[in-house]
């Protein structure tokens, strides 16, 4: 067999690498060799796996403290560690690695196979859209869905027979699911084996059809989705659930669903990222003399002090009271954004009073508040 290459140097990575360094790693390798962007290339679908395999032992402590000791030989055996993912094992794992919002590409209808060595139907994928209220948003939410969609037809069990004597043997291929062909090439006479075309892989044919499905395997009725969304999702991005789709003709494997995010807009919050506005319009007295104002946030309200000469155009910032970020670098900011109303309409003794003021000296702004006002537009 060929020697091994090590797995810090399939992940190129260092010895000393981090759990995150090595995700990340092991992140860019799955999505380069991914089997849907090459196509019928087994040397990207060899390095897929050796990839797949490398972060298996190295993402977990106890065979990563191993194979460090004992190289591939501590992970069992003599002939080393064989590893035994099949590519839909790969594809389990995508979950965690891509964060529940990635699990494969389109196609994949080259790869997998069933007992036989045929070819395995998939179901199409599904789409659906989820509205929710930046509240769900602040904190990730469970939301049931009801889909009409194909599923596995429960009188046959999705194999599309009315029982197990309702088959006979492929003539084509006389069961195997496999048929040889002889081709000749500049390297002479070579030999392929494709999947039978008149079974489809599966070595038999069904004589009778399940009444139920029509010999389809496949029946629609309503499902009920759970979907678990998490925290800090935003307008359009888009989850996807492997499996969730429509089931395969026949006992294939399911298609997934994909969950497109809509977002509910709020009637007085903001955002911008993971940051949220909030647009706070000061009476005059308030904004000089100062003021306690309760202000609207994510989870209800929270109660601010306004400093005495609190100028228009100030943001008051409050820490990590935003979204959290999706993909968990931290929380958001509350921002709130300061205006100060100008009555437009006053009362002769609100004028005489106002006119008043005008001649104090308090009245005349400073230099640098005048800076700090017109922050927006000045030369540097
Ligand atoms: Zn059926
Ligand atoms: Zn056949």
């Amino acid at each position: 067999m060929a020697t091994k290459r090590d797995y810090y140097e399939v992940l190129e990575v260092s010895k000393t690498a981090s759990q995150e360094e090595i995700k990340k790693a092991y992140r860019k390798k799955a999505l380069q060799y991914h089997p849907d962007k090459n196509p019928d290339d087994k040397a990207a679908e060899e390095k897929f796996k050796e990839a797949a395999e490398a972060y298996e032992v190295l993402s977990n402590e106890d065979k990563r403290r191993r194979y460090d000791q004992f190289g591939h030989a501590g992970m069992g055996g003599s002939s080393g560690y064989d590893g035994g993912m099949t590519m839909e094992d790969i594809f389990s794992h995508f979950g965690d690695i891509f964060g529940g919002s990635f699990s494969r590409f389109g196609g994949f209808s080259n790869f997998g196979g069933n007992s036989s060595g045929g070819r395995m139907n998939r179901g199409s994928d599904l789409r659906v859209k989820v509205k929710l209220s930046l509240k769900e948003i602040a904190t990730g939410v469970e939301k049931k869905i009801k889909v009409n969609k194909y599923v596995s037809c429960s009188a046959c069990h999705g194999t599309g027979a009315e029982n197990s004597n309702s088959y006979s043997t492929c003539n084509t291929c006389k069961g195997s699911g496999q048929v040889t062909r002889t081709v000749s090439t500049i390297l002479g006479q070579m030999q392929t084996r494709t999947i039978c075309s008149e079974c489809n892989g599966e070595g038999k044919r069904i004589t009778h059809k399940c009444p139920q499905c029509n010999g389809e395997g496949i029946t629609r009725s309503d499902d009920v989705i759970t979907i678990n969304i998490p925290a800090g999702v935003a307008e359009g991005m888009q989850l996807s659930l492997g499996g969730k789709g429509n089931a395969a003709r026949r006992g294939g494997v399911n298609g997934d669903l994909f969950v497109l995010i809509e977002e509910e807009s709020h009637p007085e919050l903001i955002r911008d990222q993971d940051d949220i506005i909030y647009n706070l319009l000061l009476s005059f007295p308030q904004a000089a003399i100062g003021a306690t104002v309760e202000i609207p946030t994510l989870d209800g309200k929270a109660k601010i002090k306004v400093d005495p000469g609190t100028q228009p155009g100030k943001v008051l910032r409050l820490r990590n009271k935003g979204l959290p970020s999706v993909n968990h670098y931290g929380t958001g900011d509350l921002l709130i954004n300061i205006g100060v109303y100008i009555p437009e309409n006053l009362t002769k003794e609100q004028k005489e009073v106002i006119s008043g003021m005008e001649k104090s000296s308090n009245f005349q702004p400073s230099q640098s508040v005048k800076e700090q006002i017109f922050s927006k537009f000045r030369n540097m």
